[in-house]
């Protein structure tokens, strides 16, 4: 696949899915779009990656990656690089907001028994890098920002705004929670303020050394906010992400430098360890938290979405890359099977996705009640439902989520022929 002037597109001839010779248009750089775009090279697709901004680039934050989503990374080659640039948390710490009491403690040595994959803390520059390394330059093109499409029906047409236009046999919308393929397959789509907002730092782990963390993911449940923290780039850097109720997002960007007064003012009289935290850090960010509903279907065509441009969450179970890690595994594993032609493999890997991350999204949403309940009746009772032991909080409990292959197709009968439909029955993850 090539990037032609605008007027110059030639017609690619309708391919095998069998042959894995199919050529990939993939819209959107982050981490979704660059590890479905490993993971369609490493299967021997003619796969392209089109990113809008001048260079590929990530947040100064950290992010948490479960063996769900390590999983794939391993399978990719990136094992070395987690290992080297990742931590690996002894546990889930969750404490009460002023007196640092601990609610429940989940330990996470066991991971790569139960699991075969580690849970890792990692620098989002860091991942990115890895799946950089992996992705030969030339199925990389910056500076191209998507503002067209057509399916053919044999092919889709892709239009840049500077001027250029590609063609290929599918093509990927994995151009985040703004998504423009998304816009073009389904019209616009407020994105919904959750009210929520993030302050997000990261300190030198030198200079909180007298508080003495310990390499656990801690997080911190307050009235009407939350507190996270932990160590990231092999215990270099301590990332943060402060979590706070607020009616309305007023600031015309979605993310802005924030101001540490304003953030240690609103964790006011919480645990010394959480405002030390706080207090240690030069620069914060705020994000304005949003989310979108469960889309009905991903695919149109031979057009489909992956990440956060089909389902944004809140990051309350820290799973929004990871389940577009998943993704890109998946939609590979579909592209691969033989027998079906583009827009089948594209309804299949709807059919086994959508169910699953949209029973991730409900459940963000769900922890966004639970971290924040005010000091009460409902707070007690679940603090005691932590402490009593009744519910298994071990990982083992949640294997649907961490336990999941996406590499694998399980059997879930053919796909659908049609338009998936409110209310069809989907496989359930
Ligand atoms: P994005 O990262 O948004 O990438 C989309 C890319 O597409 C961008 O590079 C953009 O420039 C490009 N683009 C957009 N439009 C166009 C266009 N028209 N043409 C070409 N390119 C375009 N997830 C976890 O798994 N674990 C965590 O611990 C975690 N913590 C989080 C903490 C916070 C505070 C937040 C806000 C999120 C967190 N997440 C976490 C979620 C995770 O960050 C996202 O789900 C993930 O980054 C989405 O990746 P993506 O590639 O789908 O989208």
């Amino acid at each position: 696949m090539e990037n032609r002037g605008r007027g110059d597109l030639s017609v690619a001839g309708a391919a095998s899915v069998a042959a894995n010779d199919l050529s990939v248009a993939i819209v959107g750089g982050g981490i979704g779009g660059l590890s479905a775009g490993l993971s369609l090279y490493r299967a021997g697709f003619d796969v392209h990656v089109y990113e809008r901004a001048a260079a590929l680039s990530e947040v100064g934050a950290g992010i948490q990656i479960g063996p769900n989503a390590s999983r794939v990374l391993h399978g990719l080659g990136l094992a070395d690089d987690l290992a080297e640039m990742g931590v690996r948390p002894l546990a889930w710490h969750q404490r009460r907001w002023d007196d640092g009491r601990t609610l429940l403690r989940t330990s996470l040595g066991a991971v790569v028994e139960i699991f075969g994959f580690p849970q890792y803390q990692m620098h989002r520059a860091d991942l990115l890098a890895a799946l950089m390394r992996g992705l030969p330059g030339e199925r990389v093109h910056v500076s191209h920002r998507l503002v067209g499409l057509t399916d053919r029906g044999d092919r889709v047409e892709a239009e840049f705004e500077n001027g250029s236009g590609v063609e290929a046999d599918v093509l990927v919308g994995a151009d985040g929670i703004h998504s423009s393929v998304r816009e073009i397959l389904f019209g616009p789509q407020e994105a919904r303020f959750t009210g929520c907002v993030a302050y997000r730092g990261l300190i030198p782990a030198e200079r909180l050394r007298p508080l003495g963390l310990e390499v656990t993911a801690q997080v911190w449940m307050g009235p009407g906010r939350h507190f996270v923290h932990y160590y990231v780039q092999a215990q270099r850097l301590v990332n943060f992400v402060a979590v706070v109720e607020q009616d309305t997002w007023t600031r015309e960007s979605w993310t802005d430098k924030g101001d540490v007064e304003a953030a240690l003012a609103e964790f006011e009289g919480w645990h010394p360890q959480v405002r030390g935290i706080l207090g240690a850090v030069d620069d914060t960010f705020i994000w304005a938290l949003f989310d979108r509903a469960p889309l009905e279907r991903w695919s149109v065509g031979r057009v489909t979405l992956l990440g956060d441009a089909c389902h944004s969450m809140l990051p309350f179970m820290a799973q929004g890359a990871a389940q577009a890690i998943e993704d890109g595994a998946t939609l590979t594993a579909c592209l691969s099977q033989p027998g079906l032609e583009v827009p089948e493999a594209l309804r299949l890997y709807e059919k086994l996705r959508l169910p699953r991350a949209s029973k991730i999204q409900g459940l963000s949403a769900a922890n966004k009640i639970r971290f924040h309940l005010p000091d009460g009746p409902e707070q007690q009772e679940r603090d005691e439902q932590m402490a009593s032991g009744a519910t298994d909080w071990s990982v083992k409990a949640v294997a649907w989520l961490y336990g999941h292959d996406a590499t694998v197709i399980e059997d879930t009968g053919p796909p659908a022929a049609g338009r998936l439909g409110r209310g069809a029955k989907l496989h359930d993850g």
